[in-house]
């Protein structure tokens, strides 16, 4: 007799299992993704189909494919597939077979025992339909856990302070968010809100409908009823295409042949971009606010109160929803432990201590950095070239690839000069530059151009960063060896302090250039660079112009801001031995030249610097 025993997230649309394997708790199964669509199915010939086959077939016999039955536990409703009948705790029964056989399959052992969690809200026959399904599937059901409360234990949160926590849950099919205690080993769902018709699915529904606009566009055809086959692929290439959207600008969808009309084939070609895409959804993510109003409201809480916010279910990967729930509450939402196994890693946390095993938490690999490129923006009402914000953000799992785009800032631009920073600071000159590169040879345009900036940082802390021209797919390459060793938090809270001590003490001003200085040498200390060109033909990016506009920094524009910091560094030096008229003008002019910074006008700048130099030179030759 084993003293193994899983916990199992036995999810909506998709489930999970988790076990206690070489010290840690880990999801188990075949694939990538480790996820069983929550899918059952008989196919047309009479066998059983669990999980992805299931899900395949469903859009071509809806009448013998049954998905989301998690949604019918506890109700007396029953599901017919083909001639068979079955009640929702047999094909949730069917599920957890599968998961069941999955984790003895990789743990070369039988599986006998299981937590397996429900939602908080899920009434008592609820309860009863889930134990009675578990024991359907020859499982010993030794606890069921409410999912908020697994995925508090997936974080850990077991030390002794008593803390208010927020779980938001958006799924394939469901929504819900839970505000919850945690004291110790005691966690209390204090109020719970949702909807259980709503998640990424509608998401898929909405870019389907865009998919099918556009295919009426393209070609003056509506796809109706009879169009089952081509509906089915437009279904997957809305939902690739999402999931795509959530690391990537835009995205080109392609489907060859959708349709053969007078025996023309026709296709469909079109590109989202991810800011159309936030556009169709936002209605339906502001609807979750609502409900995250209204639990706050329940647990009579504000979202002051609240220490943490965790995103679990895999919509949560879309980053609108982070970002409206970080501007509504404050608090950056985390998504340290991946948000679609959270839940079954946190059953797995729960059956790995009942099982003996101390466990506190589920180990991730996470980039404890951010790491993105400065670009010139806009800071206090004036443009600014070091503005910086994240692609790839701090706490993020590993591996990771996002690509953010960017756009040329002046016509004709054919350099752009590429700086990487590590940090959260939105002024890139209080973050440390890891790395920098020139993009040289762009296409000579007169509108803004878009460059694709992509990281992907791997579990080795390598980071890859590559400059994309989207219009011809040329590219560039950067390699940073040892991105995630670069500055330990003392030493970001050392250099922080450095720099603000700076700013604060600055006088007259030219503090800002020698800050600027420092952190251009920082890289001599910090990570290895190497610069790769990687051969254009491995990147096929669309062509067009689409995502948030932004601008990058021009080389010419780098060079004349060198030369700034170079004339007043001098003029520094020179500043004791000036007569009192001369050092008025030095000051005057420094003062025009940061002004010139500011406003990013390098016409004045070049005259400012200019001038100054003059300066100096008669005064050190006088
Ligand atoms: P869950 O019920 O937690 O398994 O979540 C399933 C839902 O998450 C489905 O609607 C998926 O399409 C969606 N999903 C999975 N990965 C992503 C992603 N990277 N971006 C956006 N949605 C995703």
């Amino acid at each position: 007799m084993s003293d193994l025993i899983v916990g199992i997230d036995l999810g909506t649309t998709n489930s999970e299992v988790a076990a206690y394997v070489d010290g840690r708790v880990r999801v188990l199964g075949p694939g990538e993704t480790k996820m069983l669509p929550s899918c059952v199915g008989l196919s047309p010939d009479g066998k059983l189909l669990t999980g992805e086959p299931a899900r395949n077939q469903q859009l071509l016999y809806p009448e013998r494919t049954v998905r989301s039955v998690k949604r019918k536990m506890g109700s007396l409703e029953n599901v017919t597939l083909g001639d068979k009948v079955f009640s929702p705790q047999e094909i949730s029964a069917l599920i957890l077979r599968e998961l069941a056989e999955w984790a003895s399959h990789e743990l070369d052992q039988r599986v006998g025992r299981a937590v397996i969690t429900v939602p908080a809200y899920f009434s008592d026959a609820q309860r009863t339909a889930t134990r009675e399904a578990g024991m359907m599937a020859g499982l010993e059901v030794v606890r069921i856990l409410n999912e908020p409360t697994a995925a508090s234990l997936a974080y850990g949160f077991r030390d002794s302070a008593r803390r208010t926590v927020m779980i938001y849950d958006l799924g394939g099919g469901t929504f819900d968010v839970s505000i919850v205690t945690i004291e110790g080993d005691i966690t209390e769902v204090l109020a719970s809100h949702g909807n259980n018709q709503l998640g990424g699915d509608d998401f898929d529904d909405l870019l389907v409908k865009r998919l099918e606009r556009e295919f009426h566009q393209q070609h003056g055809f509506w796809l109706s009823n009879n169009h089952q086959a081509a509906r089915a692929r437009l279904w997957w290439a809305a939902e690739d295409a999402k999931k795509r959207l959530s690391s990537e600008p835009h995205v080109k969808v392609r489907e060859e042949a959708l349709v053969v009309q007078d025996g023309k084939p026709l296709h469909l070609e079109v590109e989202v971009s991810r800011l159309e895409y936030e556009r169709l959804i936002l209605p339906l993510v502001e609807s979750t606010l609502d409900s995250v109003s209204k639990a706050l409201e329940d647990a009579a809480k504000k979202p002051g109160d609240v220490d943490a916010i965790l995103l679990v279910g895999g919509s949560t990967r879309t980053p609108l929803v982070s970002r409206l729930l970080q501007e509504r509450t404050g608090l950056e939402p985390r998504q340290d432990v991946h948000p679609d196994l959270c839940v079954a890693l946190g059953a797995g946390v729960l059956a790995s201590r009942l099982a003996g095993h101390d466990v506190e938490r589920v180990l991730v690999d996470v980039s404890p950095f951010s790491f993105g490129p400065s670009y010139l923006g806009e800071r206090g009402g004036a443009q600014y070239p070091h503005c910086y914000r994240p692609i790839i953000r701090r706490n993020t799992p590993l591996p990771v690839t996002r690509t953010e785009s960017y756009y040329t800032s002046y016509a004709r631009q054919t350099e752009v000069r590429l700086e990487i920073f590590q940090g959260d600071d939105e002024d890139a000159l209080r973050n440390i530059l890891v790395g920098d590169f020139l993009v040289e040879r762009l296409t000579p345009v007169d509108e803004p151009n878009e460059v694709m900036c992509r990281m992907n940082l791997d579990i080795d802390g390598i980071l890859h960063v590559t400059a994309i021209e989207k219009r011809t797919g040329k590219s560039k390459q950067i390699t940073i060896t040892n991105a995630l060793q670069a500055k330990s938090d003392a030493e970001i809270a050392n250099a922080r302090k450095r720099i603000e001590d700076l700013y604060a003490s600055r006088e007259p001003s030219f503090v800002d250039y020698e800050d600027e200085d420092d952190m251009e040498s920082e890289p001599d200390e910090g990570p290895a660079a190497e610069m790769e060109t990687e051969p254009a033909s491995d990147f096929q990016e669309p062509a067009g112009s689409n995502g948030h506009v932004v601008s990058m920094e021009s080389p010419e524009w780098a060079e004349t801001r060198r030369s700034a910091v170079e004339a007043i560094q001098r003029s520094r030096r020179l500043l004791d031995s000036m007569h009192q008229e001369d050092k008025e003008e030095a000051l005057e002019l420094v003062q025009k030249i940061e002004a010139a910074v500011a406003s990013h006008d390098s016409s004045s700048l070049r005259d400012a610097i200019k001038t100054l130099e003059e300066l100096l030179f008669f005064v050190e030759t006088v």
